[in-house]
Protein backbone atom coordinates (compact mmCIF):
# COMPACT_ATOMS: atom_id res chain seq x y z
CA UNK A 1 0.00 0.00 0.00
CA UNK A 2 1.07 3.54 -0.23
CA UNK A 3 0.58 5.47 3.05
CA UNK A 4 0.77 9.38 3.68
CA UNK A 5 2.43 10.07 6.90
CA UNK A 6 1.51 13.84 8.23
CA UNK A 7 4.20 14.77 10.80
CA UNK A 8 6.11 11.70 9.72
CA UNK A 9 9.16 13.25 10.98
CA UNK A 10 8.59 13.50 14.41
CA UNK A 11 8.47 11.36 17.34
CA UNK A 12 5.84 8.95 16.77
CA UNK A 13 5.82 9.57 12.91
CA UNK A 14 9.33 8.50 12.62
CA UNK A 15 8.45 5.23 14.40
CA UNK A 16 5.32 5.01 12.61
CA UNK A 17 7.38 5.43 8.95
CA UNK A 18 9.72 2.62 9.72
CA UNK A 19 7.42 0.17 10.74
CA UNK A 20 5.18 0.76 7.19
CA UNK A 21 8.17 0.74 5.45
CA UNK A 22 8.90 -2.87 7.67
CA UNK A 23 5.77 -4.22 6.41
CA UNK A 24 6.42 -3.69 3.29
CA UNK A 25 4.47 -0.28 2.08
CA UNK A 26 5.78 3.07 0.26
CA UNK A 27 5.61 6.45 2.59
CA UNK A 28 5.13 9.60 1.85
CA UNK A 29 6.44 11.46 4.96
CA UNK A 30 4.59 15.04 5.12
CA UNK A 31 6.37 17.41 7.18
CA UNK A 32 7.41 20.98 8.01
CA UNK A 33 9.57 20.41 10.77
CA UNK A 34 8.09 22.83 13.13
CA UNK A 35 8.85 20.67 15.77
CA UNK A 36 11.12 18.32 14.36
CA UNK A 37 14.10 18.44 11.86
CA UNK A 38 14.95 16.14 9.01
CA UNK A 39 17.67 14.10 11.17
CA UNK A 40 14.68 12.49 12.76
CA UNK A 41 13.84 10.26 9.49
CA UNK A 42 17.48 11.13 7.68
CA UNK A 43 18.21 7.17 8.24
CA UNK A 44 15.34 6.55 5.59
CA UNK A 45 16.31 8.70 3.10
CA UNK A 46 17.61 6.32 0.76
CA UNK A 47 15.22 3.67 1.12
CA UNK A 48 13.51 2.80 -2.48
CA UNK A 49 9.95 3.07 -0.92
CA UNK A 50 10.34 6.46 1.47
CA UNK A 51 9.52 10.03 0.15
CA UNK A 52 9.74 13.03 2.26
CA UNK A 53 7.96 15.81 1.09
CA UNK A 54 8.83 19.19 3.20
CA UNK A 55 5.35 21.31 3.63
CA UNK A 56 2.94 22.96 6.48
CA UNK A 57 -0.40 20.92 5.71
CA UNK A 58 -2.14 23.71 6.91
CA UNK A 59 -1.37 24.98 3.53
CA UNK A 60 -2.53 22.71 1.19
CA UNK A 61 -1.79 18.62 0.78
CA UNK A 62 -1.59 17.03 -2.77
CA UNK A 63 -0.02 13.89 -3.13
CA UNK A 64 0.61 12.53 -6.97
CA UNK A 65 -0.43 9.13 -7.80
CA UNK A 66 -2.61 6.55 -5.64
CA UNK A 67 -2.82 6.91 -1.95
CA UNK A 68 -4.34 4.18 0.31
CA UNK A 69 -3.80 5.13 3.47
CA UNK A 70 -3.41 8.77 5.41
CA UNK A 71 -2.52 8.72 9.06
CA UNK A 72 -2.30 12.49 10.12
CA UNK A 73 -0.34 12.64 13.07
CA UNK A 74 0.68 16.81 11.76
CA UNK A 75 0.39 18.96 15.16
CA UNK A 76 3.00 20.19 17.81
CA UNK A 77 2.39 17.84 20.55
CA UNK A 78 4.37 18.80 23.84
CA UNK A 79 3.11 21.64 25.84
CA UNK A 80 6.15 23.69 25.06
CA UNK A 81 5.72 23.31 21.79
CA UNK A 82 1.84 24.30 21.37
CA UNK A 83 2.44 27.01 23.78
CA UNK A 84 4.86 28.56 21.74
CA UNK A 85 3.38 27.97 18.47
CA UNK A 86 -0.28 28.52 19.66
CA UNK A 87 -1.94 29.74 16.31
CA UNK A 88 0.07 27.35 14.52
CA UNK A 89 -1.64 24.49 16.39
CA UNK A 90 -5.00 25.77 15.95
CA UNK A 91 -4.43 25.65 12.20
CA UNK A 92 -3.10 22.31 11.91
CA UNK A 93 -5.88 20.81 14.43
CA UNK A 94 -8.30 22.75 11.64
CA UNK A 95 -7.00 23.31 8.11
CA UNK A 96 -4.63 20.73 8.45
CA UNK A 97 -7.15 18.23 9.64
CA UNK A 98 -9.45 19.70 6.92
CA UNK A 99 -6.62 19.35 3.95
CA UNK A 100 -5.62 15.50 5.36
CA UNK A 101 -9.05 14.56 5.10
CA UNK A 102 -9.81 15.85 1.42
CA UNK A 103 -6.80 14.05 0.33
CA UNK A 104 -8.55 10.97 2.05
CA UNK A 105 -11.49 11.67 0.38
CA UNK A 106 -10.28 12.52 -3.15
CA UNK A 107 -8.06 9.22 -3.31
CA UNK A 108 -11.10 7.02 -1.20
CA UNK A 109 -8.25 6.59 1.16
CA UNK A 110 -8.18 5.31 4.89
CA UNK A 111 -7.69 8.06 7.32
CA UNK A 112 -6.48 8.02 11.16
CA UNK A 113 -6.10 10.85 13.14
CA UNK A 114 -3.96 10.94 16.09
CA UNK A 115 -6.28 12.53 18.81
CA UNK A 116 -5.26 12.63 22.39
CA UNK A 117 -6.09 12.28 26.05
CA UNK A 118 -6.11 16.18 26.16
CA UNK A 119 -9.37 15.71 24.74
CA UNK A 120 -10.64 14.88 28.50
CA UNK A 121 -8.98 18.07 29.70
CA UNK A 122 -8.60 17.60 33.63
CA UNK A 123 -11.09 14.90 33.89
CA UNK A 124 -13.27 14.64 36.54
CA UNK A 125 -13.39 10.66 35.63
CA UNK A 126 -11.06 8.27 36.13
CA UNK A 127 -9.69 6.02 34.62
CA UNK A 128 -10.99 7.86 31.09
CA UNK A 129 -13.06 6.08 28.60
CA UNK A 130 -14.33 6.77 25.39
CA UNK A 131 -17.70 7.93 26.13
CA UNK A 132 -16.45 10.38 28.67
CA UNK A 133 -16.83 13.58 27.04
CA UNK A 134 -14.18 15.83 29.19
CA UNK A 135 -13.61 18.27 31.12
CA UNK A 136 -11.51 20.98 29.04
CA UNK A 137 -11.08 24.88 29.59
CA UNK A 138 -11.96 25.90 26.28
CA UNK A 139 -10.04 29.54 26.52
CA UNK A 140 -7.39 28.53 28.77
CA UNK A 141 -3.24 28.51 27.20
CA UNK A 142 -3.77 24.57 26.70
CA UNK A 143 -7.26 24.97 24.50
CA UNK A 144 -5.06 25.78 21.80
CA UNK A 145 -4.20 21.89 21.68
CA UNK A 146 -7.06 20.31 23.48
CA UNK A 147 -9.81 22.17 21.15
CA UNK A 148 -7.91 21.60 18.00
CA UNK A 149 -8.13 18.31 18.67
CA UNK A 150 -11.53 18.13 19.64
CA UNK A 151 -12.77 19.93 16.18
CA UNK A 152 -10.55 17.47 14.50
CA UNK A 153 -12.48 14.70 15.86
CA UNK A 154 -15.41 16.27 15.15
CA UNK A 155 -14.06 17.02 11.19
CA UNK A 156 -13.64 13.28 10.84
CA UNK A 157 -16.80 11.93 12.25
CA UNK A 158 -18.72 14.26 9.79
CA UNK A 159 -16.26 13.35 7.02
CA UNK A 160 -17.24 10.10 7.99
CA UNK A 161 -20.92 10.79 7.56
CA UNK A 162 -21.13 13.15 5.22
CA UNK A 163 -18.48 11.82 2.37
CA UNK A 164 -18.01 8.22 3.08
CA UNK A 165 -14.51 8.48 4.21
CA UNK A 166 -13.01 5.53 6.10
CA UNK A 167 -12.00 7.67 8.94
CA UNK A 168 -11.42 7.00 12.15
CA UNK A 169 -9.98 8.31 15.58
CA UNK A 170 -7.37 7.29 17.97
CA UNK A 171 -6.49 9.15 21.28
CA UNK A 172 -3.43 8.90 22.79
CA UNK A 173 -2.09 8.95 25.87
CA UNK A 174 1.35 9.83 27.05
CA UNK A 175 3.67 8.07 24.55
CA UNK A 176 7.45 7.57 25.03
CA UNK A 177 10.63 6.33 23.69
CA UNK A 178 13.74 6.91 21.53
CA UNK A 179 14.19 9.86 19.34
CA UNK A 180 11.91 11.74 21.57
CA UNK A 181 13.94 15.62 21.50
CA UNK A 182 15.68 15.83 24.77
CA UNK A 183 14.09 19.71 24.96
CA UNK A 184 10.82 19.01 24.54
CA UNK A 185 9.46 19.74 27.56
CA UNK A 186 7.13 16.84 28.10
CA UNK A 187 8.57 15.03 31.55
CA UNK A 188 10.71 11.67 30.18
CA UNK A 189 12.50 13.77 27.89
CA UNK A 190 13.43 16.54 30.42
CA UNK A 191 13.96 14.46 33.56
CA UNK A 192 16.35 12.28 32.00
CA UNK A 193 18.11 15.06 29.98
CA UNK A 194 18.61 16.57 33.45
CA UNK A 195 19.23 13.01 35.34
CA UNK A 196 21.88 12.54 32.79
CA UNK A 197 23.97 16.02 33.34
CA UNK A 198 23.59 15.83 37.03
CA UNK A 199 20.92 18.65 37.11
CA UNK A 200 18.27 19.05 39.99
CA UNK A 201 14.95 17.33 37.89
CA UNK A 202 12.33 19.35 37.82
CA UNK A 203 9.08 17.79 38.83
CA UNK A 204 5.78 20.50 38.47
CA UNK A 205 3.74 21.09 41.82
CA UNK A 206 4.14 18.46 44.58
CA UNK A 207 4.36 15.14 41.80
CA UNK A 208 1.47 14.14 43.10
CA UNK A 209 -0.18 14.31 39.59
CA UNK A 210 -0.14 10.85 37.70
CA UNK A 211 0.42 10.46 34.48
CA UNK A 212 0.40 6.70 32.14
CA UNK A 213 2.95 6.15 29.80
CA UNK A 214 2.87 3.87 26.71
CA UNK A 215 5.99 3.23 24.90
CA UNK A 216 6.15 4.20 21.51
CA UNK A 217 6.32 0.32 19.51
CA UNK A 218 2.90 0.11 21.38
CA UNK A 219 1.23 2.77 19.86
CA UNK A 220 2.75 2.35 16.41
CA UNK A 221 1.17 -1.18 16.87
CA UNK A 222 -2.28 0.39 17.61
CA UNK A 223 -2.12 2.81 14.97
CA UNK A 224 -1.80 0.01 12.23
CA UNK A 225 -4.44 -2.08 13.59
CA UNK A 226 -6.84 0.88 13.81
CA UNK A 227 -6.02 1.32 10.46
CA UNK A 228 -6.53 -1.83 9.59
CA UNK A 229 -10.11 -2.10 11.35
CA UNK A 230 -13.56 -1.26 10.44
CA UNK A 231 -14.15 0.76 13.70
CA UNK A 232 -14.51 4.62 13.56
CA UNK A 233 -13.50 5.21 17.14
CA UNK A 234 -12.66 6.93 19.30
CA UNK A 235 -10.58 4.58 20.63
CA UNK A 236 -7.82 5.03 23.54
CA UNK A 237 -4.69 3.97 22.92
CA UNK A 238 -2.39 3.78 26.12
CA UNK A 239 -0.83 1.77 28.63
CA UNK A 240 -2.70 1.76 32.06
CA UNK A 241 0.24 1.90 34.12
CA UNK A 242 -0.19 4.55 35.93
CA UNK A 243 2.30 6.97 37.91
CA UNK A 244 2.89 9.81 39.72
CA UNK A 245 5.37 12.69 38.20
CA UNK A 246 7.05 12.35 41.46
CA UNK A 247 7.68 8.24 40.96
CA UNK A 248 8.53 8.71 37.87
CA UNK A 249 11.71 11.29 38.29
CA UNK A 250 13.02 8.96 41.00
CA UNK A 251 12.84 6.02 39.16
CA UNK A 252 14.68 7.97 36.37
CA UNK A 253 17.13 8.88 38.39
CA UNK A 254 17.45 5.27 39.55
CA UNK A 255 18.34 3.81 36.14
CA UNK A 256 20.65 7.05 35.53
CA UNK A 257 22.29 6.11 38.24
CA UNK A 258 22.18 10.19 38.36
CA UNK A 259 23.23 12.25 41.53
CA UNK A 260 20.49 14.59 40.95
CA UNK A 261 18.10 15.77 43.12
CA UNK A 262 14.76 16.07 42.64
CA UNK A 263 12.76 19.72 42.87
CA UNK A 264 9.98 21.48 42.57
CA UNK A 265 8.64 24.12 40.47
CA UNK A 266 5.11 25.66 40.14
CA UNK A 267 2.49 23.33 37.90
CA UNK A 268 1.23 24.91 34.88
CA UNK A 269 -2.11 26.20 34.01
CA UNK A 270 -4.92 23.42 33.75
CA UNK A 271 -2.37 20.75 34.55
CA UNK A 272 -4.24 17.39 34.72
CA UNK A 273 -4.44 16.34 37.95
CA UNK A 274 -5.18 12.06 37.05
CA UNK A 275 -4.67 10.48 33.58
CA UNK A 276 -5.24 7.12 32.95
CA UNK A 277 -6.70 5.36 29.90
CA UNK A 278 -9.60 2.80 30.08
CA UNK A 279 -8.12 0.35 27.29
CA UNK A 280 -11.62 -1.99 27.05
CA UNK A 281 -12.45 -1.00 23.90
CA UNK A 282 -9.15 -1.01 22.04
CA UNK A 283 -8.95 -4.91 23.42
CA UNK A 284 -11.90 -6.00 22.48
CA UNK A 285 -12.11 -4.03 19.15
CA UNK A 286 -8.37 -4.21 18.26
CA UNK A 287 -7.02 -7.12 20.07
CA UNK A 288 -4.40 -4.69 21.24
CA UNK A 289 -2.70 -4.91 24.64
CA UNK A 290 0.55 -2.43 25.13
CA UNK A 291 3.02 -5.04 26.01
CA UNK A 292 6.29 -2.99 26.36
CA UNK A 293 6.96 -3.10 29.97
CA UNK A 294 7.15 1.06 31.05
CA UNK A 295 11.00 0.05 32.68
CA UNK A 296 12.10 -1.67 29.15
CA UNK A 297 10.45 1.44 27.66
CA UNK A 298 12.49 4.05 29.70
CA UNK A 299 16.05 1.97 29.78
CA UNK A 300 15.46 1.60 26.08
CA UNK A 301 15.21 5.45 26.11
CA UNK A 302 17.87 6.75 28.60
CA UNK A 303 20.12 4.15 26.30
CA UNK A 304 19.15 6.87 23.17
CA UNK A 305 19.44 9.86 24.88
CA UNK A 306 22.70 8.77 26.21
CA UNK A 307 23.86 8.49 22.49
CA UNK A 308 22.11 11.80 21.45
CA UNK A 309 23.96 13.61 24.05
CA UNK A 310 27.03 12.70 23.23
CA UNK A 311 26.90 13.80 20.04
CA UNK A 312 24.84 17.13 20.31
CA UNK A 313 25.76 18.09 23.49
CA UNK A 314 25.19 20.76 25.33
CA UNK A 315 21.25 20.95 24.43
CA UNK A 316 18.11 21.87 26.01
CA UNK A 317 16.53 24.91 27.86
CA UNK A 318 18.52 26.44 30.95
CA UNK A 319 17.31 24.65 34.02
CA UNK A 320 14.16 26.58 36.00
CA UNK A 321 15.34 28.17 39.08
CA UNK A 322 14.41 25.40 41.52
CA UNK A 323 11.80 26.24 44.54
CA UNK A 324 11.94 23.13 46.60
CA UNK A 325 13.74 20.08 47.14
CA UNK A 326 11.20 17.23 47.04
CA UNK A 327 14.00 14.14 47.43
CA UNK A 328 17.38 14.72 47.04
CA UNK A 329 19.87 11.84 46.54
CA UNK A 330 22.36 13.40 48.62
CA UNK A 331 25.04 12.90 46.41
CA UNK A 332 25.65 15.97 44.37
P1 LIG B 1 6.08 15.63 17.48
O1 LIG B 1 6.06 17.08 17.79
O2 LIG B 1 7.35 14.89 17.70
O3 LIG B 1 5.66 15.37 15.96
C1 LIG B 1 4.71 16.15 15.30
C2 LIG B 1 5.20 16.37 13.88
O4 LIG B 1 4.24 17.16 13.16
C3 LIG B 1 6.53 17.12 13.82
O5 LIG B 1 7.43 16.46 12.96
C4 LIG B 1 6.12 18.48 13.26
O6 LIG B 1 7.18 19.11 12.55
C5 LIG B 1 4.94 18.10 12.38
N1 LIG B 1 4.06 19.24 12.10
C6 LIG B 1 3.51 20.11 12.98
N2 LIG B 1 2.77 21.02 12.32
C7 LIG B 1 2.84 20.69 11.00
C8 LIG B 1 2.28 21.26 9.82
N3 LIG B 1 1.49 22.35 9.85
N4 LIG B 1 2.57 20.68 8.63
C9 LIG B 1 3.36 19.58 8.56
N5 LIG B 1 3.92 19.00 9.66
C10 LIG B 1 3.65 19.57 10.85
O7 LIG B 1 4.88 14.96 18.27
P2 LIG B 1 4.54 13.43 18.54
O8 LIG B 1 4.73 13.18 19.96
O9 LIG B 1 5.24 12.58 17.55
O10 LIG B 1 2.97 13.43 18.26
C11 LIG B 1 2.45 12.99 17.01
C12 LIG B 1 0.93 13.09 17.04
O11 LIG B 1 0.42 12.28 18.09
C13 LIG B 1 0.41 14.50 17.27
O12 LIG B 1 -0.73 14.71 16.47
C14 LIG B 1 0.01 14.50 18.72
O13 LIG B 1 -1.03 15.41 18.98
C15 LIG B 1 -0.42 13.06 18.93
N6 LIG B 1 -0.27 12.65 20.33
C16 LIG B 1 0.97 12.43 20.85
C17 LIG B 1 1.08 12.07 22.19
C18 LIG B 1 2.43 11.78 22.82
O14 LIG B 1 2.48 11.48 24.03
N7 LIG B 1 3.54 11.85 22.10
C19 LIG B 1 -0.06 11.95 22.98
C20 LIG B 1 -1.29 12.23 22.42
C21 LIG B 1 -1.39 12.56 21.09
Amino acid sequence: MRVVVTGGAGFIGSHLCERLLAEGHSVVCVDNFATSGPQTVAHLNDHPRFRLDCRDVSEGLSVSGQVDTVFHLASPASPADYLRLPLETLRVGSAGTWNALDLAAAQGARFVLTSTSETYGDPTVHPQPESYWGNVNPVGPRSVYDEAKRFGEALTMAYRRERGVDAKVVRLFNTFGPRMRPEDGRAIPTFIRQALRGEPLTVTGDGSQTRSLCYVDDIVDGLMRMADSSHSGPVNLGNPHEVTMLELAQWIVKLTDSPSDIVSIPRPADDPTRRRPAVDLARELLDWNPLTPVEHGLRETIRDFRRRIDIDSPFGEPARRPLTVLNGTGRR
